[in-house]
């Protein structure tokens, strides 16, 4: 649905910040693709421009793709933000500019909702969700779009149900311009893990989509010519395990229809493995990652963080379980724990080996607002405000120790022979269990064989010529080819150049430690 009853038109500009460089947003891996400028579409910004008043014009710009202009800030009467605390700068920064052009600023996001205070120069705080506090933003821009006198807060007590959701306006985004396209089904998790902001920001009983919602949305994606990767954004897939089951089948017969033209990828808690019947209509749907929030391999600090349903099967067994499904599990490792001992990273490196995950994301730990640890160190004393930090952590081991020992981590996980050698694994034993697919006509089109030779033109070049590397990625791809996977050697190619890349840089501490913290590496994403 959309806001109703207004009469009035404002033209609205809607603006998304510039990510600070992180693991995991791939940006070394752009390079190597047919255009790729961006991580994934912004969900709630999207949806916002989606839910505004029907004759509201309404430009869309991501400065991962391109700056803000003068002529947009011209043409526009007011400007939407949204975005989380690691583009808390940024989002200062586009307030700053858009108040050169007196215009009012509202913001919305994560963010935002977490930590009002970051924001003090915004006109208008949109806290919380999509709901009553969105009708009164935009009753009251109807009225007057000039900038108030004081800063506005508009907290959301009334949700908009998300069954009511309009399909986020994909439409105004350059969607081929995005490494993965995005869709969300719920919202909210269950659980409780002490450094998550899940639970308190969107709540612990999921909101949902309907089944027809998602597939009008992939419908519309499909229209906006996504052919590749699309991954659910949900905070845990199987946050509610009834409304999955309930959506998978739906999955399954558009995957039918479409000829299987989307790759999807979730987030959902290890536990999953306990579900055949969920990976199997996953299979089906033709999922083939899940990002697992492992955290750790050690249980006593799954246990001190709350994350005890890591444990219902034992981890090795549980990631097994859902590669013999074809899925691929990417998993989230966080070190600088208070459980942390000071062989930690040689536990975590022997993990890394056997558990043949490819992609690990391993930050240091961020004591995020609105956590239980965040109120737990709050009252320990043990927040450092101090953006030169890769942590705003006081660990229990001395920081230098847990930062090289991180930075060692990094190296060693990601030296390329290492990680081919994971990659091999899944080529042998997971992917061979995804479902076969018909080669449709989508596949032979003319489009998709030039963006495949343009590609690859670039991973022979940029890794198998110019790379230092090139010795054990020409071992990988040579047998690819030899087996005719060739999108199975691109996507492999592209995401362990950038973790390759990624991991280098963070070694010697030219990347931060934290998907989270605000210290920033601007340099690293040129957007303009
Ligand atoms: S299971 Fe995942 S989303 Fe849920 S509270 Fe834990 S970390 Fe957060």
């Amino acid at each position: 649905m959309r806001a109703q009853g207004i009469e009035t038109v404002r033209r609205i500009l809607c603006i998304f910040p510039r990510y600070t460089s992180s693991f995991g947003t791939f940006e070394y891996a752009y390079p190597l693709t047919d255009g790729v400028q961006a991580f994934m579409p912004p969900q709630g910004l999207l949806v916002i421009a989606a839910y505004l008043p029907e004759n509201w014009p309404v430009r869309f710009v991501d400065e991962n793709i391109r700056a803000t202009t003068k002529e947009d800030f011209e043409w526009a009467e007011a400007v939407f933000v949204s975005g989380m605390h690691i583009q808390r700068n940024q989002l200062n920064d586009i307030c700053r500019r858009a108040h050169a052009f007196d215009l009012a600023v509202a913001i919305g996001g994560p963010s935002v909702s977490a930590c009002p205070d970051y924001y003090p120069a915004f006109d208008y705080l949109h806290v919380g969700e999509l709901g009553d506090a969105t009708d009164e933003l935009i009753g009251r821009l109807a009225r007057n779009p000039s900038r108030p006198d004081q800063q506005v807060v508009l907290k959301t007590a009334d949700r908009l149900d998300m069954s009511r959701f309009p399909i986020p306006a994909y439409e105004l985004a350059e969607i081929k311009r995005y490494f993965l396209a995005s869709i969300q089904y719920s919202s909210g998790c269950p659980y409780q893990c002490e450094f998550c902001d899940i639970p308190g920001l969107y709540g612990r009983n999921p909101r949902l989509k309907t089944p027809q919602q998602i597939t009008a949305e992939l419908d519309k994606l499909l229209e906006c010519g996504v052919t590749g990767s699309v991954y659910f954004v949900d905070d845990n897939f199987i946050g509610n395990r009834k409304a999955a089951v309930e959506l998978l089948p739906h999955l399954v017969e558009w995957q039918k229809k479409t000829g299987y033209v989307m790759r999807l990828a979730c987030e959902a808690t290890l536990n999953i493995a306990k579900r055949p019947e969920i990976l199997e209509k996953m299979r089906e749907a033709f999922f083939i990652t899940i990002f697992c929030g492992i955290e750790t391999p050690d249980p006593d600090a799954l246990k001190a963080m709350h994350k005890d349903h890591n444990m219902m099967v034992p981890i090795l067994e549980g990631i097994r379980t859902i590669n013999s499904y074809g899925m691929e599990v990417v998993s989230g490792i966080i070190m600088g724990l208070d459980t942390d001992k000071p062989d930690t990273g040689e536990a975590l490196l022997a993990f890394v080996d056997e558990s043949r995950i490819p992609l690990l994301t391993i930050n240091l730990l961020q004591a995020l607002p609105k956590t239980p640890l965040w109120d737990r160190l709050e009252r320990a004393n043990r927040l450092i405000d101090d953006e030169a930090r890769d942590s705003n952590v006081d660990f229990l081991l001395p920081y230098d120790q847990v930062v090289s020992s991180w930075r060692k981590c990094m190296e060693i996980a990601y030296q390329p022979e290492r990680l081919y050698a994971r990659y091999q694994y899944q080529v042998d034993f997971t992917y061979p269990n995804r479902l076969k697919i018909p080669v449709t006509p989508e596949q032979k089109s003319w489009a998709n064989i030039k963006r495949g030779l343009i590609m690859l033109r670039n991973i022979f070049w940029k890794v198998g010529v110019l790379g230092d590397y090139r010795k054990v990625f020409w071992k990988f791809a040579l047998a690819r080819l030899r087996h005719g996977d060739i999108e199975g050697l691109i996507s492999s190619a592209m995401i362990g150049h950038h973790l390759i890349m990624f991991a280098r840089a963070a070694s010697v501490g030219q990347q931060n430690a934290s998907n989270y913290s605000i210290r920033l590496r601007e340099a690293s994403v040129p957007a303009e």
